[in-house]
């Protein structure tokens, strides 16, 4: 009986094979593409748009030659003997794509990946998810045991959809990478990448699977992702805003509050990747959720025992008035429903107050 972190590694093997296959085969449909191209005439220096319609026209002698039409006798044996690879490399795809989807159907998370609620996901996603994170178990303190994803927090960063902080900055990882060293944002040092551990394929793969989410998904994402939007229109009105085109601003469609842009009847770029986001972190974090039903194994520090978890704002008042210190050293934290002991970070006399005010 294969234990579930064994499947994970298979499957993470096989989404491998099938990530290198795909990739063999994009690489040799460019290199045809670009053969052709420069027989046409393409070269490096040539304008954005004349090269962009050499390899239109090297596209379009591409698909008349496969459809079967006459002519292109230049090209034909060049395109036949390609295609005949290609083909060989899309079987092995599909076989990869199929194998990754039986063994995604031994884990426990298969039913939740196929429920209608998460309709646009299933075993397929499932199989990339675990493929470039692993076994998603909450095992704190044991990455030898494999996964080492104590909350959701751990999964969207591996996922690439957490912001990183730099010189006082946060920004989401493609805004780091497009405008590092730009408009007034820093460039990250290759540690702090290193740190952030940031990769644009993982972040693909995430993008794609929201893409997936919001063309099938009528459930809960759809509607994450409308919030978003109405939020990001009523927070954000710099952002630039242009008419809904689905119900062309009046933000009803057949009669119903319009389902592209929550009824607000407004649209934006920003507002729409930023929604996607949002979308994926609760595909993520739900998935997380039916991975680990007992929760996280980590135990949670209580409020107020640190600078970084501070008590919530409504109680920080009365957590200073009821301070107090026993002599075994350890500051007792008191509120009107309970009294918590606080960690002594070492300090002789640590005092919650400081930590909550500030030095
Ligand atoms: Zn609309």
């Amino acid at each position: 009986m294969e234990t579930l972190a064994e499947t994970c590694t298979r499957l993470g093997n096989c989404y491998q094979s099938y990530r290198r296959t795909q990739r063999s085969r994009i690489v040799i449909e460019n290199r045809l593409r670009a053969e052709i191209a420069v027989d046409l005439g393409y070269y490096s220096r040539l304008d954005e748009a004349k090269r962009e319609e050499l390899f239109a026209q090297a596209r379009g002698i591409i698909d008349a030659i496969t459809s079967g039409e006459e002519g292109h006798d230049a090209y034909r044996d060049l395109v036949e003997s390609t295609h005949l690879a290609l083909d060989q490399f899309a079987a092995r795809e599909k076989g990869f794509k199929s194998t990754a989807e039986k063994i995604a159907k031994k884990l426990p998370v298969a039913e939740w990946a196929t429920a209608p609620e998460q309709k646009g996901f299933g075993l397929f996603s499932l199989a990339k998810i675990v493929g470039e994170c692993g076994d998603l178990t909450s095992r704190p303190g044991k990455p030898e045991e494999g996964g080492n994803y104590e909350s959701p927090a751990k999964l969207w960063k591996r996922m690439c959809l957490a912001p990183f902080s730099f010189r006082e900055q946060t920004h989401m990882g493609c805004t780091w990478r497009v405008y590092g060293g730009r408009k007034e944002i820093p460039a990250l040092p290759a540690s702090e990448w290193s740190a952030y551990g940031y990769s644009g394929r993982r972040r693909s793969v995430m993008y794609t699977i929201g893409e997936s989410l919001l063309k099938a998904n009528d459930g809960p994402y759809r509607e994450r992702y409308l919030a978003a939007k109405v939020a990001a229109y009523q927070n954000h009105p710099d952002w630039n805003w242009t008419d809904c085109t689905k119900c062309e601003g009046n933000g009803k469609a057949e009669g119903a509050t319009c389902r592209t842009c929550g009824g607000t009847g407004k649209k934006s770029k920003h507002a729409h990747l930023h929604a996607m986001l949002l979308m994926e972190k609760l595909l993520l974090k739900n998935l997380w959720k039916a991975w680990n039903p007992r929760g996280s194994s980590m135990r949670r520090p209580c409020p107020g025992t640190s600078r970084r978890n501070p008590p919530p704002r409504s109680v920080q008042g009365r957590f200073q008035r009821d301070v107090r210190e026993t002599p075994a050293g350890r500051t007792y934290l008191r509120n009107r429903h309970n009294i918590r002991p606080a960690v002594n970070h070492g300090a002789d006399t640590f005092s919650v107050t400081e930590s909550i005010r500030g030095p």
